[in-house]
């Protein structure tokens, strides 16, 4: 495979994969750290663990593939990466600027997840020093009620003050929020942005409540103590989220990302949309590379074992290979998660396929007034239609 341009930056991704505790809707992959330091001061050993796992990963599987590729964003997700704590946090810092010979603050992006229960002032000190330029804070809902039914140990002003002091430290500051929580009403939601925006959120992160079979949401909902979320419900909720955002100015640019007016788009996170190689470290990170074969398109990921014990162990990675129609039709896909829509002649340097081709693949749905053609070429963009965002899930039944 012919790699990408060499000259186009990465980004990285680290999965911190541990939690203070375990929410009941949660199938990321974590295990719970009761504590983030042994008592003599020295890391907790699944900690110490983790980070040597990440310098074996680093030595036998990246140093060639680095070689020569610069590193122009950071993410730091998981779990909850601030459950490692300011010396764990450090520690990491460290051991990527060294390994990736880079400077945190000198990189376009540095997003670090955060809950908001772990952010105090030496955390937040610990952060600004190391160039952290941006957190996203795992709030999802402010009401006590959304709380306790996610099952968050945070309170209501625990989680603004962290949005306060984080944007009153000069990061980016952006809040999860989860939808369709039961009793959950669009009055409460809007009450809920109000706050965060007041509080200095200029990004926020909007999500439908999924439950998947594996977590104990559904034994709870068996013994009455939670329901299902309702489809139709969190419809409502996902656009009263938008017009009450837009009212407001923000720009709903991407189907669940919402940012400040003048505000900054997330980097990192755009690189997937974008068709940009991402480089991921730790259990269950999934890296991507982009390329072209003989003109045809390829994407090839690696998806690293899940759970911490058996990535230790050196269980395989799972190889996935999309080429020609496949890769183009999942960056198409992808591509059409941004609501400014897929510039098709970037596309088709990308995936070496020709607007014909992306014109056949959506038809069906540009004659339902799903996806729409906007401009004229060399520059014309394939976009959603505005108010048509809600179904980008379903234009993949076409697509893919
Ligand atoms: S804190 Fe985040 S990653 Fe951890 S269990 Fe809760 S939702 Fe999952």
């Amino acid at each position: 495979m012919t790699d990408s341009d060499p000259a186009e930056a990465l980004g990285l991704y680290v999965h911190v994969p541990f939690c203070a505790r375990a929410c009941p809707y949660c199938d990321f992959d974590f295990e719970v750290l009761r504590q983030t330091e042994s008592e003599t001061g020295a890391l907790a050993p699944r900690v110490s663990a983790w980070l040597e796992g990440l310098e074996a990963e680093r030595d036998e599987r990246w140093a060639g593939e680095l070689a020569g590729r610069r590193v122009d964003t950071l993410y730091l997700g998981g779990g909850t990466p601030s459950a490692i704590g300011v010396a764990g946090l450090e520690r990491l810092f460290a051991w990527v600027e060294s390994r990736f010979a880079l400077r945190l603050a000198a990189l376009d992006e540095v997003t670090v997840e955060l809950n908001p229960e772990h952010l105090d002032a030496a955390l937040l000190a610990r952060l600004v020093d190391a160039g952290v330029s941006r957190v996203s804070l795992g709030v999802q809902s402010l009401a006590a009620s959304g709380l306790r039914e996610l099952g968050r140990v945070h309170a209501r002003e625990q989680a603004l003050a962290c949005v306060r002091r984080a944007h009153g430290a000069g990061l980016g500051t952006s809040a999860d929020l989860m939808l369709g929580w039961r009793g959950q009403t669009p009055a409460g939601l809007r009450r809920e942005i109000d706050a965060l925006l007041e509080a200095g959120a200029g990004h926020l992160s909007i999500y439908a409540l999924t439950i998947e079979e594996d977590t104990p949401w559904p034994g709870l909902v068996a013994r009455g103590q939670r329901e299902l979320p309702d489809d139709d419900v969190q419809a409502e909720l996902l656009q009263v989220a938008e017009g009450h955002l837009a009212a407001r100015g923000f720009r709903h640019y991407e189907v669940a990302s919402y940012a400040a007016p003048g505000g900054a788009e997330a980097i990192h996170n755009g690189k997937y949309w974008r068709w940009r190689d991402v480089v991921a470290l730790g259990p269950s990170a999934v890296s991507v590379r982009h390329g072209l074969v003989e003109g045809r398109g390829v994407v090839a990921r690696r998806m690293n074992p899940r759970g911490l014990e058996r990535w230790l162990s050196g269980a395989a990675p799972e190889y996935e290979r999309l080429e020609g129609e496949s890769a183009a039709a999942e960056g198409l896909w992808l591509g059409l998660r941004r609501l400014e829509g897929v510039d098709v002649a970037a596309f088709s340097r990308r995936f070496g396929l020709p607007r014909s081709w992306v014109e056949a693949r959506v038809a069906r749905q540009v004659g339902l007034g799903n996806l729409e053609w906007v401009g004229d070429p060399p520059a014309a963009r394939l976009r959603v239609a505005p108010g048509r965002w809600l179904v980008h899930d379903t234009i993949a039944v076409d697509l893919l």
